[in-house]
C-alpha cells in the first residue's frame, strides 16, 4: 500500500483520508481529453464551472469521502512537446468546449501541470502512433528494461516531489494496435521475462506504464481500448500488491446509448435482427483510428456489447470514419432493426452527437476518486463497480447499464454499512 501523507483535518477536527494531495498521472497528457478533464478540473475547484457531469458529485456519493478536485495534482507523460494551455486553446477554438475567460484564469495552473510533463515511450504502438510522435519520442531507443526503469522514476519522483498520498494512473494515450495473446503475458514471471529479453513485439507501450505504476502500488485505470494495458500478467501483479485496476474503454457515446437501450428490446420480448452503428469523427483520436489495425481496437469493444445483452446472435456492424472537420464533435448513427408480434417489423434510429471529451473527462475525474476510494479501502485487483463506465469491463460478463448502474449502487450501499 502507498504511503499517506499530506492528510489534513475536517471540521469535526479529525484527520480525513480523503484530504490532502492526491497525484493523478496520465498517459497522454497532452491530448484532447487529458487537456479537457484538467481544466475542468482545475476549473470546478477555483468555482469556475458547475460540477456537470461528475457522477461523485450526486447526492448517492455524499457519504462516501471522495478526494476534493482542489487536491489533485496532475502530471503526465506524451510522446509529443506539449503545452496544456496551447492545447487547450486550440480545443476552444475548434470546438468552443473549454470557455475562454475560465481558461485564461487558470493558464497558472496548467502551466505548472507542464512542469510535470515526461517524455513518453512510442515502443511497439504502431505506426499510426508512432507517426503522432515528436524527435524525442521517436529517437528514444533504449532497452525495455530501461524504458521500464524511466518510467518508474518519473512516477517516483512526481509522488515525492509534490509529497503525494498517493498517484492514480490513468491511461488516455492514443488506441494501440490489439496486441495478440503470447504464453508469457499470463505470468509476473512471464512478463518479467520478455522485459529482461527486450521482446520488443511481445509489450507495448501501454504494458510498460501500467506494469510501473501497479509495482509500485498505484492504482490503474485503462479509459483505452488498447488490450495491452491489463494483461493477465498485471491483473495478477496487482492482486499480489494489492492494487485497484480496472479497464478497459470509456464508456461515453454512442455504447453507452447501445447499452441502455438495448435491454429495453430484451425486456419486452422484441427481437433485434440487425443493428447497424456508423460513427463519424474528427481529432487526433479519429485519425489514429482511421488506421485499421487501430480501428480493430475500437471496434473489437464496441461491437461485444450488443450480444452480450440481448444473448442471442444478431447482425451488428460498428464503422469508424475519420471526418477531420467535425473535429471532437462524433457523431453516431444507429439502425435498429427489430421485430415483435406476429413477427411484424419495425425499426428505431437515433443520432448521437456529443463532444466525446466533454462526455469522458467527468467520468475519469470520478474513476480517478473512487480508485483511490478503494485503495484507502483496501480494495484490489479489479474494480467491478465501475464497469458502467467502460465499454469492456474486465472480469464483468454483464453489459446491460442498467444492471451496472446498480451493482454501483450496490457497492455504495455496502460502503454505507462499512463506514
Ligand atoms: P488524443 O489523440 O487527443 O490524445 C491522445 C494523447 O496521447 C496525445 O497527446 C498523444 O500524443 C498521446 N500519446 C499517444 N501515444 C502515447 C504513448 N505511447 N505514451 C504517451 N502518450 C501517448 O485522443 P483523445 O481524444 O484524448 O482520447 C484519448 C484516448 O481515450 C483514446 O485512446 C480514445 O480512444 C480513448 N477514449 C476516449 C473516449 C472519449 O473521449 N469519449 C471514450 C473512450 C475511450
Amino acid at each position: 500500500m502507498s504511503a499517506r501523507r499530506g492528510g489534513s483535518k475536517t471540521e469535526k477536527g479529525a484527520e480525513s483520508p480523503a484530504r490532502g494531495r492526491l497525484g493523478v498521472w496520465v498517459v497522454g497528457l497532452g491530448g484532447g481529453l487529458a487537456t479537457t478533464m484538467v481544466c475542468g478540473a482545475r476549473m470546478i475547484a477555483r468555482g469556475l464551472a458547475s460540477n456537470n457531469g461528475l457522477v461523485t458529485s450526486t447526492p448517492a456519493f455524499s457519504h462516501l469521502e471522495v478526494a476534493d478536485l482542489g487536491d489533485l495534482v496532475f502530471g503526465g507523460h506524451d510522446i509529443r512537446p506539449v503545452s496544456l494551455h496551447a492545447s487547450a486553446l486550440e480545443i476552444h477554438r475548434d470546438t468552443g468546449t473549454i470557455p475562454f475567460e475560465p481558461l485564461e484564469a487558470i493558464r497558472a495552473d496548467l502551466d505548472a501541470v507542464d512542469e510535470n510533463l515526461r517524455l513518453g515511450t512510442v515502443v511497439n504502438c504502431g505506426a499510426a502512433v508512432t507517426a503522432l510522435a515528436g524527435k524525442a519520442a521517436k529517437r528514444r531507443r533504449e532497452s525495455l528494461a530501461d524504458t521500464l526503469d524511466g518510467i518508474t522514476r518519473d512516477l517516483e519522483e512526481f509522488r515525492d516531489l509534490h509529497g503525494l498520498r498517493d498517484v492514480v494512473v490513468v491511461n488516455l494515450a492514443s488506441t494501440e494496435p490489439r496486441l495478440e495473446p503470447q504464453k508469457d503475458h499470463q505470468s509476473i514471471a512471464g512478463f518479467r521475462r520478455l522485459v529482461a529479453e527486450d521482446r520488443r513485439t511481445a509489450v507495448r507501450a501501454s504494458s510498460l506504464y501500467a506494469w510501473a505504476a501497479i509495482s509500485l502500488g498505484f492504482p490503474f485505470l485503462n479509459f483505452t481500448p488498447s488490450n495491452a494495458a491489463l494483461l493477465p500478467a498485471h491483473l495478477k501483479l496487482a492482486a499480489k500488491k494489492g492494487v485497484p485496476v480496472m479497464g478497459n474503454d470509456g464508456k461515453t457515446g454512442e455504447t453507452l446509448v447501445k447499452s441502455a437501450l438495448a435491454p429495453m428490446f430484451k425486456y419486452r420480448h422484441l427481437e433485434v435482427m440487425s443493428w447497424q452503428g456508423y460513427n463519424i469523427l474528427g481529432d487526433r483520436d479519429g485519425q489514429v483510428l482511421a488506421d485499421e489495425r487501430n480501428k480493430a481496437s475500437k471496434v473489437e469493444t464496441k461491437d461485444g456489447v450488443l450480444n452480450r445483452i440481448l444473448g442471442y446472435p444478431l447482425h451488428t456492424h460498428v464503422a469508424i470514419d475519420y471526418v477531420p472537420s467535425l473535429s471532437d464533435l462524433k457523431t453516431a448513427w444507429d439502425f435498429i432493426h427489430f421485430r415483435g408480434f406476429l413477427d411484424y417489423k419495425m425499426s428505431l434510429q437515433f443520432t448521437w452527437q456529443g463532444c466525446d471529451a466533454i462526455l469522458a473527462a467527468p467520468i475519469v475525474l470520478d474513476m480517478v476518486r473512487l480508485a483511490d476510494y478503494a485503495h484507502r479501502s483496501g480494495e484490489e485487483g479489479l474494480m467491478t463497480q465501475l464497469a458502467c463506465f467502460f465499454k469492456r469491463p474486465l472480469g464483468v460478463d454483464e453489459h446491460d447499464l442498467h444492471f451496472q448502474f446498480h451493482h454501483l449502487m450496490d457497492y455504495l450501499a455496502a460502503r454505507r454499512g462499512a463506514n
